[in-house]
């Protein structure tokens, strides 16, 4: 029975712990941080995490995009209904990423990857800037051979759709192939996140093998900039870049590819395979004061996107239960969710 199966959206990326606080001027001094950054942790950042859980009342939060999306979509729908895949440590970091997970109900299948620390995010916040230094430790290790253990193997093939973050094209590409495959031989949905403009700027080749696979790709605006630039596009409009995204060729003939392109508070850009022109959702409004941060909203916006897709709502509604999720992760601190939780 459809209604009560468990499982219906298998998602893939790095699971990451973000350490998240408020900081000063004189931490982003000591690890020589940018107030407003993102980079890869180097030896000198290297204390930076246990320096935030000590000394700054650090929030902690199981992180990655997907694994942000995959929560958000369990937030969405009925218990047991998301299961998240990835590489951890078998460290403190992974049990806290455990406890986290539980807490709003997802199941993650980790790959333990005892050499090698829990991929980490420390996120240092002063005023409204903040430095992102990420160490993606044991998520790097992720492989196929997890994907292909009996017992994750099983709830690939149990799966109803497929939700991949753009950032694991840096780690295994031919488990993200796998469950391209699966979806067009189960005519079921394969839904990709561009994440950053980095990946269809530096991992072009791997990302245009997946394309063919794609049933809705998801990015935010500057990704779509990234990706008609790398692409040759010869424009800058989301509006044509999402058209040029919806009718790449196709695997599966069955479903048309649906492109959707979030530009935060501007209007979200969606195109179907073969139409003419696009479709425009006007975002959830929300008060200044209100937003506390907008670190994954468009995590959030998926999350919400994918449960809409997974109870097979419209697309207008798809979109619109994105909106709505994203609006309530923006009012929380890191890309998190309110509870008590709040029902759409
Ligand atoms: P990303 O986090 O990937 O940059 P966006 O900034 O495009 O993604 O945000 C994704 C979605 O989050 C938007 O389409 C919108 O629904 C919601 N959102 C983001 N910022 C705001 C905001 N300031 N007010 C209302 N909604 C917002
Ligand atoms: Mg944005
Ligand atoms: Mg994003």
């Amino acid at each position: 029975m459809a209604a009560t199966k468990e499982y219906r959206l298998f998602c893939l990326e790095n699971p990451l712990l973000d350490i998240q606080a408020f900081g000063n001027e004189a931490l982003l001094e000591k690890y020589g941080l940018k107030a407003n950054d993102a980079i890869l942790a180097e030896d000198k950042h290297q204390g930076i995490f246990e320096d935030l859980l000590n000394n700054y009342d650090a929030k902690l939060i199981a992180g990655g995009a997907a694994q942000n999306t995959a929560r958000g979509a369990q937030y969405m729908l009925p218990p047991n209904s998301v299961v998240f895949a990835g590489g951890v440590g078998d460290d403190k970091y992974a049990a806290i990423l455990h406890d986290a997970v539980k807490q709003v109900g997802l199941r993650v299948e980790y790959r333990v990857d005892p050499a090698v620390p829990t991929g980490r995010c420390g996120v240092v916040i002063t005023g409204h800037n903040r430095s992102m230094c990420t160490e993606l430790g044991a998520a790097n290790h992720y492989d196929l051979e997890h994907l292909k253990k009996p017992e994750v193997w099983a709830l690939v093939e149990g799966a109803e759709a497929y939700y991949v973050g753009g950032y694991h094209f840096t780690v295994c590409p031919p488990a993200i192939m796998e469950l391209c495959k699966q979806a067009a031989a189960g005519n079921k949905p394969f839904i990709l996140s561009l994440s950053a403009p980095f990946i269809p700027q530096f991992f072009k080749e791997p990302l245009d093998a997946s394309a063919p696979y794609w049933d809705y790709v998801i990015g935010n605006e500057t990704e779509a900039a990234a990706y008609a630039e790398s692409h040759g596009l010869g424009t800058t409009d989301v509006r044509q870049i999402a058209r040029a995204l919806a009718d790449l060729p196709k695997a599966n003939p069955a479903r048309k590819r649906v492109a959707v392109i979030t530009q935060g508070t501007e209007p979200t850009i969606v195109a179907v395979q073969g139409e003419d022109g696009v479709r425009e959702f006007a975002v959830h409004p929300i008060a200044k004061e209100e937003i506390n941060d907008t670190t994954g909203a468009g995590d959030a916006f998926a999350g919400g996107f994918c449960a809409g897709i997974i109870q097979g709502r419209s697309l207008a509604d798809a979109v619109d239960m994105g909106q709505w999720l994203a609006k309530l992760s923006i009012k929380e601190l890191g890309p998190s969710y309110p509870f008590p939780k709040q029902t759409y």
